[in-house]
């Protein structure tokens, strides 16, 4: 039987790329979508991830729809970047409430069906700057570094059940995220990337349906580096 898959923010961009990646695996793929349209031809559920009321009824839809998750992608996430003492307390507030507490959000709905059936993969999108750092991004680097404490933690608690918690770091990926960053800025990454190219969001995808599959059974409280080499040693 098809497994039940959530992955959050996939609307657009490396959720989407995830969702598809899924679906095309064979997934009972759920989306969920903040605002405008669902993807087409995925089952779309909206939520937004700052609210538990709209997590709970989201995992309720899918579960409806497609049986209790077995396979959660904590993908949502926004930028407010500006240098510290530019940097308003809403947006560091605002970042880490969607990018960390929303993970948490949605990860503690998740464990609630997994716990049940004994099995389960969460998997985190987190970034290459949680450890390696990002001037102009103090909000957002500390919210996916909190993300990596979280997932470690998580995956203690749930080890004894089969379910594994593991996080995707990825490094520069071409989405609307980074569409806004000026040439200079990329060229300035990219310059540091061995692999010397951004990231597809299908080459993000490809490593979640990795950590999603049977292959992955051994492997949990691990931080998968998808960033062309940018962040290693870190
Ligand atoms: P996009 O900006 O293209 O997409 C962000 C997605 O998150 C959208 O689907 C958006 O929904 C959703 N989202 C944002 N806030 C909320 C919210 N409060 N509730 C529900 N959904 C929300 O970003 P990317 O695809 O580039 O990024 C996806 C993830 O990957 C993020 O966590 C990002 O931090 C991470 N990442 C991205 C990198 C990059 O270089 N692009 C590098 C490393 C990590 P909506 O359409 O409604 O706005």
């Amino acid at each position: 039987m098809a497994r039940s898959v959530l992955v959050t923010g996939g609307n657009r961009g490396i959720g989407l790329s995830i969702a598809r990646e899924l679906a095309a695996a064979g997934d009972a793929v759920a989306v969920t979508y903040r605002s405008g349209e669902p993807p087409e031809g995925l089952f779309g559920v909206r939520c937004d991830v700052t609210s538990s009321e709209d997590v709970d009824t989201a995992f309720s839809k899918a579960e409806a729809e497609h049986g209790p998750v077995e396979v959660v992608v904590a993908n949502a996430g926004v930028t407010r970047d500006t240098l510290l003492p530019l940097m308003k307390e809403a947006d560091f507030t605002g970042v880490l409430d969607t990018n960390l507490t929303g993970a948490f959000r949605v990860a503690k709905r998740a464990t609630r069906g997994m716990l049940k059936m004994r099995r389960g993969r969460i998997i985190m999108v987190s970034s290459v700057v949680a450890l390696l750092g990002s001037a102009g991004q103090t909000n957002y680097a500390a919210s996916k570094a909190g993300m990596i404490g979280f997932a470690r933690s998580l995956a203690r608690e749930l080890g004894s059940r089969s379910i594994t918690v593991n996080v995707v770091a990825p490094g520069f990926v071409e989405t609307d995220m980074t569409a806004s960053l000026e040439s200079g800025q990329q060229q300035a990454i990219l310059k540091n990337v061995p692999l010397g190219r951004a990231a597809t969001a299908a080459d993000v995808a490809r490593a979640v349906k990795f950590l999603a599959s049977e292959d992955a059974a051994y492997i949990t409280g691990a931080v998968l580096p998808v960033d062309g080499g940018l962040g290693m040693g870190h």
